[in-house]
């Protein structure tokens, strides 16, 4: 009889879940798919596929009241177990944005634990509190089912200072506002990929840049995070597709004092009106749609992304003196071609070669055989990289 492990992605509107087996030492996905439209008065839509893609659900469910949400989760675990098989649920993995200073490893969840994340909701606002809401029901429902947090910021807890702090007065520093980083699960998990696909490197200085909806670059030595573009909150670094990156602090000024927005006004237009979307002037967030218009603002957005992206390879390989590898993942990262090839253009001076053939056929490696270094497309696996840690820590 085999194990079963849950991982949850919880976000605003929907949850994302993957259930994982136990299978001679190796974990095999057996289904996955979401629960979209949690709101109030909303019909939920539950979508699974069993591992080879076959659709399992695709089923409205009625709307719940309020108070009453965590109905759609027990909903939910009662669908995983009849979907088990002979294997019996074992623990759940959960993805949680922010780990703050207490947190550099993934922890099994009890009640001061939980009250410790959501003392984190203000490093992120528009996470932190919908990845925490099912760990919250879940322990009510299934009190005895052991539960796991697995933390974005994790991978980055072992950076130099000067990779976390900012040029504030130290006392905030010492309150907790410095750079932690984020996306670690997916940083970990192509670190350990690329530990089977080019082990010499993975040794070496490795950046990768994860180009999703969120998006950020990672400076990696001997499989350690050295430093990264994102910092306090998400909003931090690169241009993504629809939060700003970077900004001089004098423009939060500006607006605050000369437009009178507020602090919620200032979260909407950087979390939300920001990034490709905003550049674009409205066009979309979607980096497909972008590079299909016309629209010079679509042309700039593209142009801007590209461009932030490339100068970030520059400071990154400056933190760990070189690079051995640059790995492109996540959507854009992972399925875009053209995008892989500007940035490489931009690089040209560090002596980077794509080899066209394998770069638009979305090989593994895309690197042309004279490349200074490897450049490689790897798919992340963030639900894997949870389930190998909830398996560790519950089931040893
Ligand atoms: P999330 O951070 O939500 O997990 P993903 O990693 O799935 O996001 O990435 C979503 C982004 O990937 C979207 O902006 C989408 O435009 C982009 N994307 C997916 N496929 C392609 C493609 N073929 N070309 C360019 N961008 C793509």
């Amino acid at each position: 009889m085999s194990d079963g492990l849950l991982v949850i992605n919880a976000g605003s509107s929907s949850i994302k879940f993957s259930v994982y087996v136990t299978d001679n030492g190796d974990l095999r996905l057996t289904c996955n798919g979401q629960l979209e439209g949690l709101g109030v008065g909303i019909t939920p839509h539950f979508f699974a596929k069993d591992a080879d893609g076959t659709v399992a659900a695709d089923d409205l469910w009625p709307p719940v009241e309020v108070g009453k949400q965590s109905a759609l989760l027990g909903r939910l675990i009662d669908w995983i177990e009849d979907h088990l098989g002979d294997a019996t649920l074992r623990a759940a993995g959960h993805r949680v944005v922010h780990g703050g200073s207490g947190y550099s490893a993934p922890v099994l969840v009890n009640k001061s634990v939980l009250d410790d994340l959501r003392a984190l909701t203000s490093l992120a606002p528009l996470h932190q509190p919908h990845n925490l809401a099912p760990i919250a029901a879940l322990s009510e429902l299934h009190p005895d089912l052991p539960q796991v947090v697995c933390f974005d910021t994790a991978f980055h807890a072992h950076k130099r200072l000067e990779a976390e702090m900012f040029g504030l007065p130290r006392k905030y520093y010492d309150a907790g506002i410095k750079r932690y980083g984020f996306h670690g699960l997916s940083y970990e998990y192509i670190a350990h990929r690329l530990e089977d696909l080019d082990p010499q490197a993975a040794r070496g200085r490795v950046i990768v840049a994860h180009l999703g909806s969120g998006v950020s670059m990672c400076a990696i030595k001997d499989g350690r995070s050295v430093d990264t573009s994102i910092g306090f909150t998400a909003v931090d670094g690169l241009m993504m597709g629809t939060r700003c990156g970077s900004l001089d602090v004098g423009v939060v000024l500006h607006l605050m004092q000369q437009d009178g927005l507020d602090a919620k006004a200032l979260e909407k237009l950087f979390y939300k009106e920001s990034g490709l979307l905003g550049v674009s002037g409205g066009l979309s967030n979607d980096m497909r749609v972008l590079m299909d218009s016309d629209a010079p603002e679509a042309k700039q957005a593209v142009d801007l992304f590209i461009y932030r992206v490339a100068k970030e390879v520059g400071a990154l390989a400056t933190a760990i003196g070189g690079i051995d590898a640059l790995v492109f993942t996540a959507g854009i990262g992972e399925h875009s071609a053209a995008v892989r090839q500007r940035v490489c253009d931009l690089l040209g001076w560090t002596g980077v070669r794509l080899d066209a053939a394998a770069n638009d056929g979305h090989a593994m490696k895309v690197s042309a055989p004279d490349s200074a270094y490897g450049v490689w497309a790897i798919p992340t696996n963030e639900e894997l990289m949870i389930a190998r840690h909830t398996r560790k820590l519950v089931l040893g």
